[in-house]
Parts: structure tokens; sequence; C-alpha cells
């Protein structure tokens, strides 16, 4: 049986299940919020509660967003004729980090893994399909990990989306095959961007 009075127990338990917290930092979390002025802690949990309630995904890209389109889609000053796909939402923040990119994004939300259960269809493809009709996109550059799934999908994408007039690019990464875009820094990522390659 734990030491700890049992609110402490839970407030730990509920911590480590963050991403990047283990069990040692959950607790330490834990003591250090149990012992620090109250309207600090309820000031927390108040912005941690508001940032839930008013991020939502952005129904055109996919991007995190407080309000949908979000500001990158109605941006008229970004090239829409140009689309870079991502895996997961946060992966925009790396490539708008890199300064090397002025068009606009789709985000997948994932990577096809029939081993995990993730199928085409449960992806963001047909989203972007519906965007191929009614936006003026000339060139999609995927830009997804080098991983076994980001090739895989890469390959299916350009297959699928393959028509007439459409330029289907692959960044370069410059980077050991098997990683993703969250270990880029700013000036690969930007290199990956300039040298990417045609698929079709
Ligand atoms: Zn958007």
């Amino acid at each position: 049986m734990s030491v700890l009075p049992e609110s402490i127990v839970a407030l730990t338990s509920a911590l480590s299940k963050l991403p990047g917290v283990g069990p040692r930092s959950a607790e330490r979390i834990a003591l250090h919020l149990v012992q620090t002025d109250s309207i600090a802690v309820k000031q927390l949990a108040d912005v941690i509660v508001y940032a839930r309630e008013h991020i939502q995904f952005c129904t055109t890209c996919g991007a995190l967003t407080e309000k949908s389109p979000c500001p990158i889609c109605d941006d008229i000053r970004r090239d829409s004729s140009l689309i870079c796909i991502v895996e997961r939402a946060v992966d925009i923040l790396s490539v708008e980090k890199s300064g090397a990119f002025r068009g606009k994004f789709h985000v997948l939300g994932g990577t096809i893994s029939p081993l995990n259960g993730v199928e085409p269809e449960d992806l963001r493809i047909a989203e972007l399909e519906k965007r191929l009709t009614h936006e003026p996109i000339k060139e999609i550059v995927i830009a997804l990990g080098t991983d076994v799934e980001g090739d895989a999908t890469s390959f299916y994408l350009a297959r699928r989306l393959a028509q007439k007039g459409l330029k289907v690019s692959r960044i370069a990464y410059g980077l050991p095959a098997g990683s993703g875009l969250e270990f880029a820094d700013e000036l690969t990522l930007s290199r990956a961007l300039e040298g990417r390659r045609e698929m079709l």
C-alpha cells in the first residue's frame, strides 16, 4: 500500500498517462502541485480546460486551430496551388519553423499500417481528393516520415492521386532512414523541402 494519500496517488496516476511523463516525474509533479498555492493550481487547471475546449481540427486541412478554417487555410498570401501532406497536425509546426514552405497543408492523420489496423480509409485521403476537385492545387508535396509506413503511404498516395496536370513530389530528408519530421532540425527540413523529388 502506498504511504501517499489516495488523492495524490490518483493525481500521479493521471499525470503518468501524459506523453513523456514517467512514474517518477508524475509523482514529483503531483507532490509539487499539492504544495503549490491553490490559486496557481486552479489557474493551471483552467488553462488546460480552456485550451481543450477551444481547440478543434480545421475541417479543411486538419490542423489544430481555434477557428475553422484555420488561419493558414484562410491566408490569401499563401500559395493555394501547393499542398504539403503531413502525418500529424503537429508536423505542420515543424514545416512552418523551417520557413521554406509557403503553400498550404493537409493532415493525413496517420500512415497506412495494416499490422496496426490502419487502412487508407482511416486516413483523411477522401478529404484531400475533395480538395483537389475545388481548390486550384497543382502540386502535392508529401512530407511523411522515412519509415516503412511513411514510404508505403507515400507510394500509395502518389498512385491514388495520379491525375493529369498534378505534380506529386516527396521531400528529400538528408536524415537516416526511419525517422519522422520531429527529428529534423529547421535547416535540414528546409533543404529537404527544396530538394523534393518528383514521384509523378
Ligand atoms: Zn486549415
